[in-house]
């Protein structure tokens, strides 16, 4: 290994030593975050924020396809509000921060900073809903929300993020029960089309829903360490809230009835799902539909023959067809320098070219994922680059949910279930008698949880695998983040 190629990749701790501490690396030395001033709080820098940028892009897009609206509701909730709805309070009291004064006056009610928007949403609702022909209601805000979090890591969880919340009102329970389902599975394909990253879908237990809800539907994704990540939610909320907030309508018979209701949302944690998804002891490796720079382009000798200009060529040639392509033509820094740079950055594509492979009529062209270089023609660079990306994003997707596949196991019992989760982390598929005692034993005893009652179910055996009761459901469980 050249001695500046060295010199980078000692600065990211292999993840074979440390998964957290390469975590750590990985995003400060690539420059995504920084640790803010305030503990639990981060700062999202220019690299790390285009990338929610673009998960922004994809989402808003399916939401409008899907007939939602943008708005935006205010970041203090009095608490009066908050505590109407009685389990949601209960659920949300220990993780909520307050505000007390208004300049040097001490307020007569605190205001909450909202920790998710439900509660001021249906007050709302409730001032503005009058018939049943103003439904459904679909709105979406992207906002930031703060969770009193006990321990923080950037984007996974973080006292502040970075969020949309949907908030639907429905004429009937089928349509919201349909409508948690769709956004699911936008998720689902966001996480997949996008972030390459895949996904189990399926219900949340009783045990693990949403404070307030009816039922919590969720997507779980396995990273690179065998720990699951909840990468997003989707609540059938009944008419817990539009009872509580006496949101009502005038309904096609002339009586009134209370709407049913959905919230969904997902967040910056995502940035973190995709880095421990795809991550390496090199650094990042950035899925390409969602990488903010796709291309980098690295003139070599460039004050030898037409390289400039040439150079100038390939990057017109990708931007024309909407490639995210950025030139490397720093003079101080040698092509090794930038070549292990970028590559600790995960840009998917690098293109080196100089005086030789322009007699060649041809660039190198190498692929972060698999570390692979090689010779590529000049001739419609553009299109080979549009195929190679494509071919990019499928092959990690499929490492990935090879990876995924090798560390599922199937348990019978608790004993096997123990020798599993200690010796080799990963998801595990489970009979469950569905009782919240068995749930809660598990968790106390191992420390994983049930990430999700999976859509897709298998009949694994007949007998709950922590209680030999009869069994209910197939279900994943995992150590989670
Ligand atoms: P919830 O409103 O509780 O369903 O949360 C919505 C989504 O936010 C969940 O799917 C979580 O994955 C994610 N999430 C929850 N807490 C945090 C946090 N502290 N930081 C980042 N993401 C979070
Ligand atoms: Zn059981």
């Amino acid at each position: 290994m050249a001695k500046r190629e060295k010199q980078f990749v000692e600065e990211i701790t292999p993840m074979e030593v440390d998964f957290p501490k390469w975590y750590t690396d990985v995003i400060t030395k690539t420059d995504l975050v920084d640790y803010a001033p305030i503990k639990g709080f981060m700062v999202v820098k220019p690299y790390g924020y285009a990338i929610w940028e673009n998960i922004q892009n994809f989402l808003d897009k399916r939401f409008k396809e899907t007939g939602h609206k943008n708005c935006y509701f205010p970041l203090l909730i009095p608490e009066s509000l908050l505590t109407k709805e009685a389990e949601h309070i209960e659920g949300f009291a220990p993780e909520v921060a307050w505000v007390t004064h208004g300049g040097n006056k001490k307020l007569e009610e605190r205001l909450c900073i909202r920790p998710t928007s439900e509660t001021i949403i249906c007050t709302m609702y409730a001032k503005w809903l009058k018939s049943y022909r103003e439904l459904p209601y679909l709105y979406n805000q992207w906002c930031s929300v703060v969770r009193w979090e006990k321990t923080t890591r950037p984007f996974l969880r973080t006292t502040e993020f970075l969020w949309q919340e949907g908030h639907t009102l429905h004429e009937t329970a089928k349509e919201a029960q349909d409508e948690t389902i769709q956004m699911l599975k936008i998720y689902k394909e966001m996480c997949e089309e996008l972030l390459a990253m895949p996904v189990v879908d399926g219900q949340k237990s009783e045990s693990e829903k949403f404070a307030g809800g009816e039922r919590t539907y969720t997507i779980e994704a396995l990273m690179h360490d065998g720990k699951a990540l909840q990468s997003g939610t989707s609540h059938f909320l009944g008419q817990h809230f539009t009872k509580a907030f006496d949101i009502t309508f005038a309904d096609r018979d002339g009586n009134m009835s209370h709407p049913y209701h959905t919230s969904w949302g997902v967040t910056t944690r995502l940035i973190g799902g995709l880095i421990m998804t795809h991550g390496d002891n090199r650094g990042l490796v950035m899925p390409p539909r969602v990488a903010p720079t796709q291309v980098v382009i690295i003139p070599i000798a460039s004050d030898k023959g037409n390289v400039t200009e040439k150079v100038d060529d390939i990057y017109k040639q990708l931007k024309d067809k909407g490639i995210r392509v950025e030139v490397d033509d720093r003079p101080n820094y040698s092509p090794g320098w930038k070549f292990n740079e970028w590559e600790m950055k995960g840009i998917p594509v690098r293109i080196e070219i100089g005086p030789k492979d322009i007699e060649n009529n041809q660039a190198m062209v190498f692929r972060r994922d698999l570390l692979d270089k090689s010779p590529t023609s000049l001739d419609n660079i553009s299109d080979y680059i549009i195929d190679l990306l494509d071919n990019i994003h499928n092959t990690m997707l499929e490492r990935a949910r090879t990876h995924r596949e090798n560390h599922t196991y199937k348990v019978e019992n608790m004993d096997q279930f123990k020798k599993v989760i200690d010796e080799t982390p990963g998801f595990v598929k489970a009979m469950w008698c569905g009782y919240t005692d068995c749930e809660a034993k598990v968790k106390e005893e191992t420390g994983a949880t049930i990430r999700c009652i999976p859509f897709e179910q298998e009949n694994i055996g007949k007998k709950c695998f922590c209680c030999s009761k009869e069994a209910k459901h197939m279900v994943y469980l995992a150590k989670a983040y």
